[in-house]
């Protein structure tokens, strides 16, 4: 028998839902927006409510590419801020500012709304913050909205992962143990293969998602090489710190106009946020 309704497997997949389109309401989150700045203030309430302590990490950043000044803040809700061994779990929650894979030409300069490349994964962390202050876990987890990933024109590098980046570089200690980045999980089609870097460098972390995934039965999480992702977990690969990317990467709208509410499903979101749940759980420190 499986344990997935209420108690201590809970997930609530159509609040976080709820949460997805909450945030779309926003329209686009792309930064120096006004979308932006109304989001990062719900993200900061929503987080306050299921979290001991919140952290904004305000900063700015200057793109490579356009010379444009950024905005930026990573958005952290601490729990259990005390202890020594601890969990990052993360979802970038900025939006791109162009369409630029739209099969239309004139929706390229169009800034997406993200309702599955961005609000997906921030939408489970929420929940998964209101379930962890229903029934607490007893080491700590710090769930980290991380803002600039998707700011980078596809040539330019330095332009993505800005908050990720700047994350790990002011990582205090005890550092984590380990950490679980969720980017494009709610597609109705959800499909989560192996990233082959996660698999590479945090393999034993993976592998405990995907056995996870097995004992709470997500039919989303294939056992086979996905593509590889240049994404939030990289900086903290870097630094040797075990960090993997739950990314379904086969997404139709993926930067296009379309990347709307629609395409995504609460079904999606409880396959990936019983799995992160199911993770925390059975973690013996
Ligand atoms: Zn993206």
């Amino acid at each position: 028998m499986l344990l997935t309704a209420g108690g201590a497997f809970g997930f609530d997949q159509d609040r976080a839902f709820m949460l997805l389109e909450a945030q779309c309401a926003f329209g686009p989150r792309n930064p120096n927006s006004e979308g932006h700045e109304m989001c990062l203030r719900f993200l900061e309430r929503e987080l306050g409510y299921w979290t001991e302590a919140v952290e904004l990490e305000p900063f700015t950043y200057v793109s490579k590419n356009t010379g444009e000044e950024l905005h930026l803040t990573n958005i952290i809700g601490h729990i259990n801020p005390g202890a020594r061994d601890r969990v990052i779990l993360g979802a970038h929650w900025d939006t791109r500012p162009m369409a630029d894979q739209d099969p239309n030409p004139d929706n390229r300069n169009t800034p997406i709304m993200g309702a599955n490349d961005g609000a997906s994964g921030v939408a489970i962390l929420l929940e998964v913050a209101r379930q962890l202050y229903m029934n607490p876990v007893d080491f700590g987890v710090d769930i980290v909205l991380f803002d600039g990933e998707d700011y980078g024109e596809e040539s330019v590098l330095d332009d993505y992962l800005i908050g990720s980046r700047y994350h790990a570089r002011h990582l205090k200690s005890p550092l984590p143990r380990y950490g679980i980045l969720l980017d494009l999980v709610g597609d109705r089609d959800l499909r989560i293969p192996m990233e082959p870097t996660s698999q590479t460098y945090a393999g034993a972390v993976l592998e405990k998602c995907f056995a996870a995934a097995e004992r709470v039965n997500s039919k989303s999480f294939v056992r086979e090489t996905g593509k590889p992702a240049y994404d939030d977990h990289i900086p903290f690969l870097e630094m040797q710190i075990p960090f993997v990317d739950l990314i379904d990467f086969d997404y139709t709208y993926w930067h296009t106009v379309e990347d709307v509410s629609k395409h995504c499903s609460a079904y999606s979101l409880g396959e990936v946020g019983r799995v992160v749940m199911e993770v925390l759980r059975s973690e013996k420190f």
